[in-house]
């Protein structure tokens, strides 16, 4: 197995060219498979010294934030004040040293259907950038994840960038697990309350084979967060249970060594009314 380290994006996308390579950034789900009996068949292209995709710039009402940004940059400002759904996912990946080393990319790209960023993705209708030597492509979370584990790229793409819209509202991130830190999701939940565009999202985590939004549920936050003709209103006690319940719908768990499905139902409605609450709250007061 050959380890290549280029140092541009340029000599990064040529190396994967032939699709025999693969990209290895900061190593944390594809070390663990190899340590685990994967053996790594392919050479091996390591995105350490690509600084081209590694940071990230808030442009107008968009973050761009590089494929190989580790999640203590994500953490962080400005993605802590303008995506804080993001950043609160970013601060529930692992520990600090897997923080410092995983990327947004790789969570991805790797496509667990615990990965903590997906739901929230999701949810923003978040755009990933992925790039050949030849082509560009802009693609939507649900066409980049397609199963299990499964994407849509190719053997010659890198994810160079997600752009992430800057939402006037409320959102949040929360995620359900066996303990307190250090730990895989059991059940993650993103919410997005967009004043501007009048609309609400849910995007869920670990309870089903791919990140899951909850039209259903969707359409009727909308209805409950503001009248008719636009004007805002305060959800009700009965609105939000009924949200809830259209989330828990919304949702496809399965048992697992994580879960049941029923503990897992019952969390996202617990997480989903939990946010609401807040929502209703912090706007209210605004
Ligand atoms: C102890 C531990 C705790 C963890 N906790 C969490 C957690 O709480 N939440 C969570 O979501 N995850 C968690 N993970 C999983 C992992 O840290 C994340 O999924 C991380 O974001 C993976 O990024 P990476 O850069 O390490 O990917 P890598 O391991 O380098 O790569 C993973 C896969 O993505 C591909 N890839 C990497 N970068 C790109 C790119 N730019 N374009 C295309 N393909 C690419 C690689 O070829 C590989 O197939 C944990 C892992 C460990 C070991």
């Amino acid at each position: 197995m050959l380890v290549s380290s280029p140092r541009s994006l340029e000599e990064a996308l040529a190396a994967l060219g032939d699709g025999s390579c693969r990209p290895l950034a900061g190593g944390t789900d594809l070390m663990v498979a190899v340590n685990h009996g994967h053996p790594m068949t392919s050479d091996v292209v390591s995105l350490d010294r690509v600084d081209e995709i590694r940071g990230l710039t808030l442009d107008g009402d968009v973050v761009r934030i590089g494929g190989a940004a580790t999640w203590t940059l994500i953490a962080d400002e400005p993605v802590r004040s303008t995506v804080p759904a993001l950043a609160q996912a970013a601060r529930t990946v692992g520990s600090p040293q897997i923080r410092n080393a995983g990327t947004i990319g790789g969570n991805i790209a790797t496509a667990s259907p615990a990965g903590d960023s997906l739901g929230v993705l999701a949810a923003l209708d978040a755009t990933v950038e992925v790039r050949s030597a030849s082509r560009t492509r802009l693609m939507a979370i649900p066409d980049v994840i397609i199963g299990p584990k499964v994407t849509s790229l190719e053997a010659d793409e890198l994810i160079v960038a997600v752009h992430v819209p800057v939402v006037r509202g409320w959102q949040s991130y929360a995620k359900v697990g066996v303990r307190n830190a250090m730990v895989i999701a059991t059940v993650g939940v993103a919410t997005v309350v967009n004043e501007e565009a009048r609309s609400v999202s849910f995007g869920l985590t670990s309870v089903g084979p791919t990140p899951l939004r909850c039209p259903d549920a969707e359409v009727a936050a909308c209805e409950a967060f503001w009248t008719l003709d636009g004007t805002p209103r305060t959800p009700t006690a009965r609105d939000i249970g009924h949200i809830a319940e259209l989330v828990m719908e919304g949702a496809q768990p399965i048992d697992d060594h994580r879960s049941s499905v029923e503990y897992r139902r019952h969390s996202v409605g617990v997480l989903a009314a939990r946010h609401l609450r807040t929502a209703a709250r912090t706007l209210r007061e605004q």
